[in-house]
């Protein structure tokens, strides 16, 4: 039977050297000021913004939140963003999703200046991944990374299989990971309904899905002695749970990641790293 994966434990090891770097950072007078900014509210996202808070405040992290209406348009929240951008007390800025209907996503992205996009979502922070310099990297991605590392695998000539193509998660993990000399397949809707998706799965020593459908992973399919790392959110009934079937995946697996308490603590202290990371960005060269 596999290993969990302890991603509360992962996470707390990252929290307490970002509070260390913010205790240094304090000592020359830079203060790490998050931004949330947010059009409209519902619910969830209260919930949400709400935690980002406690998260950031308990760290040393100065956290406020900009409230904007949900009809506000999409010129209007750029040039809110512009004056945040050109405010030298704010260090990182985050954009809440979902923004209100009608809005390009990366028009907004594009507009946060990279040394300040803490969710690494710009153009020019995924650039850095490209060049083989991750900084400001997706905070999931690099999750994703810390998770793998934490098994003590080495990468080099392993077979990567990830599954879901999406630019926070699938991409950037397969390029951050084809840098330590894995193979890596990603593999999306069109290998599934091509009727591959169970051959790459298979054949996969690391196997990492980030779809959004409960179960849609059989365990049969995992490799004996596989890691697998299962970054699904899925609600079924009053349940969270992944996108792998877990009770299968983890007789099979050498490493397995829970869902909830795997890959979910370890972005959210990523996101705190990457604010710190943010406020001490010197010029990338
Ligand atoms: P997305 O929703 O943008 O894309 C889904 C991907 O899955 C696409 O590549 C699509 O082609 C693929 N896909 C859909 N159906 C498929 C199928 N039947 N077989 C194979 N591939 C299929 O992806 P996302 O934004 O990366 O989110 C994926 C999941 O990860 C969601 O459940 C989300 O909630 C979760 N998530 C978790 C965290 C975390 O911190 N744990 C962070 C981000 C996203």
């Amino acid at each position: 039977m596999g290993n969990l994966i302890d991603g509360k434990a992962i996470a707390e090891k990252i929290k307490e050297e970002v509070k260390k770097e913010i205790t240094e950072l304090k000592a020359k007078n830079i203060i790490p000021k998050l931004i949330a900014v947010q059009a409209g509210e519902n619910p969830a996202s209260v919930l949400y913004t709400n935690q980002q808070k406690k998260n950031c405040e308990k760290i040393g992290i100065v956290y406020e939140l900009k409230n904007l209406p949900a009809d506000i348009k999409e010129e209007q929240l750029i040039s809110e963003i512009t004056a945040l951008n050109m405010d030298k007390s704010v260090t990182g800025i985050i954009m809440q999703l979902p923004l209100p209907k009608g809005m390009d996503v990366k028009n907004i992205q594009v507009s946060i200046l990279p040394e300040k996009d803490i969710e690494g979502v710009s153009p020019v922070n995924m650039g850095w991944i490209i060049y083989g310099r991750p900084y400001l990297a997706p905070c999931t991605a690099l999750a994703v990374k810390e998770v793998i590392n934490s098994t003590g695998v080495d990468l080099y000539g392993k077979n990567v299989t990830m599954v879901g193509h999406s630019d926070i998660v699938g991409k950037p993990v397969a390029l951050l990971l084809v840098d330590k000399l894995a193979t890596v397949s990603i593999c999306h809707i069109g290998t599934s309904e091509a009727g591959m998706l169970e051959e790459y799965v298979r054949r996969a020593d690391i196997l990492i899905v980030a779809v959004g459908k409960a179960n849609v992973i059989p365990g049969g399919w995992v490799k004996e002695g596989a890691i697998v790392v299962d970054v699904g959110i899925n609600r079924v009934g009053d349940k969270i749970v992944g996108d792998v079937e877990f009770e299968t995946a983890k007789e099979r697996a050498s490493f397995i990641t829970p869902v909830p308490g795997g890959v979910g603590p370890v972005t959210t202290a990523i996101l705190l790293r990457n604010v710190v990371r943010a406020a001490k960005w010197k010029k990338r060269q």
